[in-house]
């Protein structure tokens, strides 16, 4: 296996400039996800590494060896795409087997190999198959099984699981998971879904207008937002961002802010607690919608002079136009620079 480092990594189309200096390293084995909103250059990212975009300027290097200008096949790699490009024309079997044929290995060694891949992805019965008579989830185990036969150092992913139904993406991104992690693969997975990059990502780099703006354990991300742009991205409802200018001395008060300057302050919708009526570390609220979601409710509050969003249990369950109670954690809020959106 091998690492990805990835160096000062630029890349325009035109005027575009999609990548603006892009620095990554994904250790031997680790599961790295890129998550941002379309257009923030995932995809050309993923395709550098992949050897089928070069870049303007910086360096690609997996494992020791500087791989920046060598085409794909020299580079040791595999790759799943979205649109899971599976031959119509050829059999499960001579799916999986396309990449060992091209390395022109033993009859033998083929069908072990392909036997190997498709148990692992639970696809023996299929092998005769055509993809045509096959379900969107088989064939995306097919796609899987197909870059995982040919054992490659590293595992290139660009949202694999987007086309499948929210079920079967849920199995299969367990699944994903599971097997990656066994065979030790590193691993580079293209997401815009928060939620896939947190249940995958051993580390997210979360990125935006083509460039990486945090890099950190899914948790970290999710509890230490370095930036207001990765608090309203991460999290579902974001995070709640509330403008704290030096006058609301009530806001001051209420939230226990240790700065006397305009800051956002951020607070995760479950970090906005219900509290008993007139405690004196809580503030009041009015009720203004309730989304009762089963497990829990989503409850939009008026509070601070402001609008936002708590999760709360189920029970009791409220009413709009309700007066409620609630407070803060201090040690839970996250302050931000109004002016550079970074963390404070
Ligand atoms: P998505 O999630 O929508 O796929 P992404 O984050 O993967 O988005 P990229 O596909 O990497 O984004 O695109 C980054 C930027 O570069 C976008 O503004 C896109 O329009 C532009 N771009 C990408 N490929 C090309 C190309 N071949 N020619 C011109 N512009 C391109």
């Amino acid at each position: 296996m091998a690492g990805i480092h990835l160096e000062g990594i630029e890349k325009s189309f035109g005027r575009v400039k999609a990548l603006k200096g892009v620095s990554l390293e994904v250790a031997e084995g680790e599961l790295v996800v890129l998550l941002g909103p379309s257009g923030c250059g995932k995809t050309t990212l993923l395709r550098i590494v992949a050897g089928l975009e070069w870049p303007d300027k910086g360096r690609v290097f997996l494992g020791k060896r500087e791989v920046t200008f060598l085409p794909p096949r020299s580079r040791g790699l595999a790759m799943v795409f979205q649109n899971y490009a599976v031959f119509p024309h050829l059999t499960v079997f001579e799916n999986i087997a396309f990449g060992l044929r091209m390395r022109r290995l033993p009859e033998t060694v083929i069908r072990e190999k392909v036997r190997w891949a498709a148990e692992l992805l639970r696809i023996e019965e299929l092998l005769s198959r055509y993809p045509a008579q096959l379900s969107g989830g088989q064939r995306q185990r097919v796609a899987v099984a197909r870059a995982l036969a040919v054992e490659p150092q590293v595992l290139l992913m660009d949202e694999p699981l987007s086309n499948l139904d929210a079920i079967l993406r849920l199995d299969l991104r367990a699944e994903l998971k599971s097997l990656v992690k066994a065979l030790g693969m590193t691993t580079l997975y293209v997401t815009h879904d928060q939620v896939e990059a947190m249940g995958l990502a051993d580390r997210i780099a979360v990125m935006r207008e083509g460039e990486i703006v945090q890099f950190a354990p899914p948790l970290d991300v999710y509890r230490r937002p370095a930036h207001t742009f990765v608090a309203g991205f991460v999290g579902h409802p974001p995070m709640n961002l509330l403008r704290v200018s030096p006058e609301d001395a009530r806001v001051h008060l209420a939230l226990d802010l240790p700065v006397s300057k305009e800051v956002i302050v951020g607070i995760r919708p479950e970090d906005l607690e219900p509290a008993p009526k007139g405690d004196p570390g809580a503030f009041s609220a009015r009720v203004r919608v309730v989304e009762p979601l089963g497990s829990h409710q989503l409850v939009t509050l008026e509070a601070l002079g402001t609008t936002l969003k708590a999760i709360w249990p189920p029970e009791p369950s409220l009413d709009p136009g309700e007066e409620v109670w609630a407070r803060v954690h201090a040690e839970r809020m996250r302050l931000f620079d109004p002016a550079t959106g970074r963390a404070l």
